[in-house]
C-alpha cells in the first residue's frame, strides 16, 4: 500500500521506484535517497490504492489506514518527533504525483500538523515565534484553498489588508503578533465560509488531504486533460507524506529551484532561484525578486543581492555535489526543488528538466561526448517537431510586443512587413524589395505567387491545415490562421482587428510559433545552425533506413530541400508552375479551347515553359530522383474569376468575354474534389499530359547532355482508381519518351507510378501494381475520401472532434493508423505480391508527421516526403522510427 523513503530508507522493490505505482514524484524521491541524498523521511500511497478508493465510494479500507499509520510511525522515529505532539510536533507536507505531472492533481499543502496547540510547540522548540505563526498561517491558507475549498482570494485579502493597516509593502516586515493576529482571521474565513470551524485534529487534517488528492483525480479539469492527453483514468495518482524541513526559520534557511544545465541555451552550468527565510513556492510565486544562484550569474545581472555561492557556500558546495550525483545516475538535465534548514540542504524533488529545443541539442551532443549516452540515446531524446524552432528566423524574446490579437500557429517562424490585401500587390511590392505580410480572408491557389512574394502570411479564416497554412509551411513562410478578430475591407484597404484599424501599408509582426499579430516591428534573431545540430543529424542519418525526399516545385525549394538534406523530390506538383502570372492566360486559352487544334495551339506555347521549369529542377536535382506529378486540379481553378480578369482574357485570346464566361460556365463542378481532375484530365484531355511529358524528358535529354549526370524522373499519375486508367496514360507516356528519345538521340530511365490517393486504388493494389513501378500514398486526399472529410472545410467540425476524442489528433496532420492506415497497409501488401521490388512512398502532409513516419517504417516504405522546411525533421523522425 505505501513505501518508504528517505532517511537511510532503500527499498529494494522496484515497485518503489515504478513511476506507474508511486507516481513521478515519489519515485524520484525513493530513487534519490537510494543514492544517497539528503531527502527528508516520507511515505508514498500508491497509485493503485488511489483508483481503488475512487472505486469503492471515497473510502479507505483499513489495511491502508494501519499501513498509513505504520509509515508515519517510521518517519516520526527518523525524525525524533511526534505528529501531533503538543511539545514537538512532527510537520509533515502532502505531495500529489501522477505518472506524468497533470495540471488539475492536487496542490501540495506544508506544514500539516500544526493547530492552536502544536503551534506553541513549534514556537518553543524553534525558539521562534515568527517563524510558528508564520508557518501556521500558511497551512490554514493552503489547506483552507486546496482541500477545504475556500476561495483562495478570501485568504489573500486578508493578508494584504493586515499589511495595509501596517503599513507594510513586503510579507518579510509581519511581526510574530501580526502573522498571530492574521491567523485569527484566516480561522474566522474558514468558519465563515464553511459553517465550521479548521479542524485541529492533525489525524483528520491527514486523512482530509489524502482524501483531497485522491479526489483531485477525478475533477472535471483532470478528465479532460487526461482525454485531450491520452492519459488512462487507471493510472491514479500516488500521495506523498513527508517530513517538513524549513527554508523559513530565518537567514540561514533558503528554499530554491535549479536546473543542472541552463533550460535556455544548454550550457553545461547551473541554473536557478533561490530565496533567503522562505517557503515552498515562494520562488515561482515571485512574492519576492529571487537570488542568482551562482556568483557569475548574480554578476553577469548586475545583482545586488548576494548569491548562493556567497551567502551559503556550504550549501551551495553540498548542491553542486548533488548536481553531479543526479546527472551521473538519470544521464539527463534535471530539474530540482531544493530547501535549505539551518545551512542544511535538502532535496524534495527531481525531474527531467523542459528545455528549448537549442538546449535539447546542446545537451544531447553534450551528454555523448561526456560519455554519459550513446547516440542512439540523444537521438531518441530530441522531439523532431521542435527542430521547427531552429530552422525558421524568431523573434528576439526580448523585444517588447504590441500585441493585437492572436490566431492559430500555423507555420512558425518570425516576420514583419507591409500590411497588404491582395497577391497581386505583395508580388509587386516584393519586386520593389519591399518586405510585405499577406493578410487575407482565406487564400486560394491563385494567391500563391503573392504568398511566395510576402514574408508572412495572416488570414482570418481557416485552420491548421487551411490552404494558407499548408502551403505557408511548404513554403517555410509564417503564417497566422484563422485569426477571427480580423476583417478586411478591401475597397477602402482598411483592416479592422478588435476594433482597431490596421491600413494597408502599415507594419505588423507575425509570430508563427504561438499565432501572435503585433503592430509594428518586433525583431528577429536568425536561426542558428549550430554544430550540434549538424553531428545529431549526421548520427541520425547512419541510423535510418527509409530515404528522406521534399515535396518541391520551384528550384530554390529543391535547393532549400538538398540543403536541409533531402534525398530526392517526392513530390513535384505541376500545377503551381501553372499559376505563374505569364503562363496564366495560356492555361486559360487551353482550357477554354473548344476543340483539339485550338487546345494544342496554346499547349504548344506553354511546351518551352514546362521544359524550363523541368530543366532547373533536373539541374539542381543532379541525378536524384525526381517524382513530378502529371496535372491534379479540377481546369476551373484555373479559371478567371472577375469581370476585369475575363476582360483580360478576351484580348489575349481573341474570344468574346461572354464566350469565356459560358465556356467556364459549363466547366464548373458542383463538388470539384471528387470531378473532373487527376488522371481523368489526362484520359480526356490526352494532350495536356502529352505536352507535360514531352517536356520533361526533353529537359531530361538536355541536362543529361549539359551535365553528364541523367537526371531520374519519376512520373506519377494522380488519382487513379483503376488498372486501365493506369495502362492507357502509362501507354502514353512510354510512347512520348519513346518519341523524345529517338528525336534526341538520347535515352533516359525513369519510372511510371501512380498515387495511391482513392479507397479503390489501395484496395485494387494487386491490380495497379501490375502497371506501376512506384506507389506514393497521397495520404491527404486518401483521408479525405476515406474519412468523407473534406480538408478545405473540415476546420469547422475537426477541432471539436478531436476535442471530445472522437479522433485523436487532425487526420490532415498525423495520419489516421487505425482507420487510413489499413489502406496503406493493404496497397502495400498487394502491390508488393503483384511486384516484389516495387517502390513505395509517401508524399502527403504527413510525410512530415514523427507519428506517421513511424507508421510508414513499420510498413517498410522505402521513402517519406516532407515540405523542405520539414525534412531535417523527417530525418530524426526516421531514424527514430528505425530505432
Ligand atoms: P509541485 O508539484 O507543484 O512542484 P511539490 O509537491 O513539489 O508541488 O511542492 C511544492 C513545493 O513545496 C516544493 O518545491 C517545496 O519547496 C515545498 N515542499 C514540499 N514538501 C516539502 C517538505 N517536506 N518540506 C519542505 N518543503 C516542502
Ligand atoms: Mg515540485
Ligand atoms: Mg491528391
Amino acid at each position: 500500500y505505501v513505501y518508504g523513503f528517505g532517511a537511510g530508507v532503500v527499498s529494494d522493490d522496484p515497485r518503489a521506484r515504478d513511476k506507474g505505482i508511486t507516481g513521478g514524484k515519489g519515485a524520484n524521491l525513493a530513487e534519490m535517497s537510494a543514492i544517497g541524498l539528503p531527502v527528508p523521511p516520507g511515505f508514498t500511497i500508491t497509485t493503485e490504492m488511489c483508483v481503488r478508493y475512487l472505486a469503492e465510494g471515497a473510502n479507505f479500507s483499513d489495511p491502508l489506514r494501519s499501513s498509513v499509520a505504520n509509515a508515519l510511525g517510521d518517519i516520526e522515529k527518523a525524525v525524533g518527533k511526534r505528529f501531533g505532539d503538543p511539545a514537538d510536533p512532527l510537520l509533515v507536507s502532502v505531495r500529489s504525483g501522477a505518472r506524468v505531472s497533470m495540471p488539475g492533481m492536487m496542490d501540495t499543502v506544508l506544514n500539516l500538523g500544526l493547530n492552536d496547540i502544536t503551534v506553541q510547540g513549534l514556537a518553543t522548540i524553534s525558539g521562534d515565534e515568527r517563524f510558528a505563526w508564520d508557518s501556521y498561517r500558511r497551512f490554514i491558507q493552503m489547506y483552507g484553498d486546496v482541500v477545504l475549498g475556500v476561495d483562495h482570494s478570501l485568504f489573500e485579502e486578508a493578508l494584504e489588508i493586515a499589511k495595509e493597516n501596517k503599513g507594510f509593502s513586503a510579507d518579510l516586515e509581519m511581526s510574530s503578533q501580526d502573522w498571530r493576529d492574521l491567523v485569527q482571521s484566516y480561522k474566522d474565513i474558514v468558519q465563515e465560509a464553511l459553517g465550521k470551524p479548521f479542524p485541529m485534529d492533525v489525524t483528520e487534517q491527514l486523512w482530509g488531504a489524502i482524501a483531497a488528492v485522491f479526489g483531485s483525480w477525478d475533477t472535471e479539469r483532470a478528465r479532460i486533460y487526461r482525454r485531450l492527453n491520452g492519459i488512462s483514468a487507471q493510472w491514479g495518482t500516488a500521495v506523498n507524506v513527508q517530513a517538513m524541513v524549513f527554508g523559513n526559520m530565518g537567514d540561514t534557511s533558503a528554499t530554491g529551484v535549479a536546473f543542472t544545465r541552463d533550460p535556455a541555451t544548454g550550457e553545461r552550468q547551473f541554473y536557478g532561484e533561490w530565496l533567503i527565510n522562505a517557503q515552498g513556492e515562494d520562488v515561482v510565486a515571485g512574492i519576492r525578486t529571487p537570488q542568482y544562484l551562482t556568483r557569475k550569474a548574480r554578476e553577469d545581472a548586475g545583482a545586488t543581492l548576494p548569491s548562493m555561492q556567497e551567502a551559503m557556500p556550504h550549501a551551495y558546495d553540498e548542491l553542486n555535489r548533488v548536481f553531479v550525483l543526479l546527472e551521473n545516475h538519470y544521464r539527463d538535465m534535471q530539474d530540482i526543488e531544493f530547501t535549505v534548514q539551518q545551512g542544511k540542504l535538502w532535496m524534495l524533488q527531481t525531474r527531467t528538466g523542459k528545455r528549448t529545443a537549442k538546449a535539447a541539442l546542446k545537451i544531447a551532443v553534450d551528454m555523448v561526448e561526456e560519455g554519459l549516452i550513446t547516440q542512439g540515446e540523444a537521438i531518441m531524446r530530441i522531439d523532431p517537431m521542435a527542430l521547427d524552432q531552429l530552422l525558421h528566423p524568431t523573434l528576439d524574446p526580448a523585444a517588447p510586443r504590441d500585441v493585437l490579437t492572436t490566431g492559430l500557429p500555423a507555420s512558425p517562424g518570425a516576420a514583419s512587413g507591409k500590411v497588404v490585401f491582395d497577391a497581386d500587390t505583395a508580388e509587386q511590392m516584393a519586386q520593389r524589395g519591399q518586405d510585405v505580410i499577406l493578410v487575407r480572408v482565406e487564400t486560394s491557389p491563385e494567391d500563391i505567387h503573392g504568398m511566395h512574394a510576402a514574408k508572412g502570411i495572416l488570414t482570418a479564416r481557416g485552420g491548421m491545415t487551411s490552404h494558407a497554412a499548408v502551403v505557408a509551411r511548404g513554403m517555410g513562410r509564417p503564417c497566422v490562421s484563422g485569426a477571427s478578430a480580423l476583417s478586411i475591407d478591401r475597397k477602402s484597404g482598411v483592416a479592422l482587428i478588435n476594433g482597431e484599424a490596421l491600413h494597408e501599408g502599415e507594419i505588423i509582426t507575425l509570430d508563427g510559433a504561438n499565432g501572435q499579430v503585433m503592430r509594428g516591428e518586433v525583431p528577429t534573431i536568425e536561426p542558428e545552425m549550430a554544430g550540434e545540430f549538424a553531428s545529431l543529424m549526421e548520427w541520425a542519418d547512419a541510423k535510418r533506413r527509409m530515404a528522406v525526399r521534399a515535396n518541391a516545385e520551384t528550384p530554390q525549394d529543391c535547393r532549400k530541400a538538398r540543403q536541409f538534406g533531402a534525398q530526392g523530390i517526392g513530390l513535384c506538383r505541376t500545377e503551381h508552375m501553372f499559376f505563374d502570372d505569364a503562363r496564366i492566360s495560356l492555361v486559360r486559352q487551353m482550357i477554354l479551347a473548344e476543340d483539339e487544334p485550338t487546345r494544342r495551339g496554346a499547349l504548344d506555347r506553354l511546351l518551352p515553359e514546362q521544359r524550363s521549369d523541368f530543366h532547373a529542377i533536373f539541374s539542381e536535382m543532379a541525378g536524384l530522383p525526381v517524382t513530378i506529378r502529371l496535372l491534379d486540379p479540377p481546369l476551373h481553378e484555373f479559371l478567371p474569376a472577375s469581370d476585369a480578369e475575363f476582360e483580360e482574357l478576351a484580348q489575349a485570346s481573341g474570344y468574346g468575354a461572354d464566350h469565356l464566361k459560358r465556356r467556364a460556365g459549363e466547366l464548373h463542378e458542383a463538388n470539384p474534389m471528387l470531378g473532373h481532375r487527376g488522371c481523368r484530365l489526362g484520359i480526356t484531355y490526352p494532350e495536356i499530359y502529352e505536352m507535360q511529358v514531352r517536356a520533361i524528358f526533353e529537359a531530361a535529354t538536355r541536362v543529361a547532355e549539359e551535365s553528364g549526370t541523367a537526371p531520374l524522373p519519376e512520373i506519377m499519375i494522380p488519382l487513379v482508381g483503376t488498372r486501365r486508367e493506369l495502362q492507357i496514360l502509362k501507354d502514353l507516356i512510354d510512347s512520348t519518351a519513346e518519341t523524345v528519345f529517338s528525336e534526341k538521340k538520347c535515352r533516359i530511365a525513369y519510372l511510371v507510378g501512380t498515387m495511391i490517393e482513392l479507397p479503390r486504388a489501395a484496395l485494387m493494389a494487386g491490380q495497379i501494381a501490375h502497371e506501376a513501378a512506384f506507389f506514393s500514398f497521397g495520404t491527404n486526399d486518401l483521408t479525405q475520401t476515406t474519412l468523407g472529410v473534406s480538408r478545405d472545410d473540415a476546420s469547422r467540425f475537426l477541432g471539436p472532434y478531436v476535442d471530445k476524442g472522437i479522433y485523436p489528433r487532425d487526420p490532415f496532420v498525423s495520419l489516421d493508423i487505425e482507420g487510413v492506415g489499413q489502406l496503406v497497409e493493404l496497397a502495400v501488401e498487394r502491390g508488393r505480391a503483384t511486384r516484389a521490388d516495387i517502390k513505395l512512398g509517401i508524399c502527403g502532409e504527413h510525410g512530415g508527421d514523427p507519428a506517421s513516419i513511424a507508421f510508414c517504417e513499420e510498413q517498410g516504405l522505402d521513402y517519406v516526403s516532407a515540405s523542405p522546411y520539414r525534412v531535417p525533421i523527417a530525418r530524426l523522425a526516421a531514424a527514430q522510427a528505425a530505432i
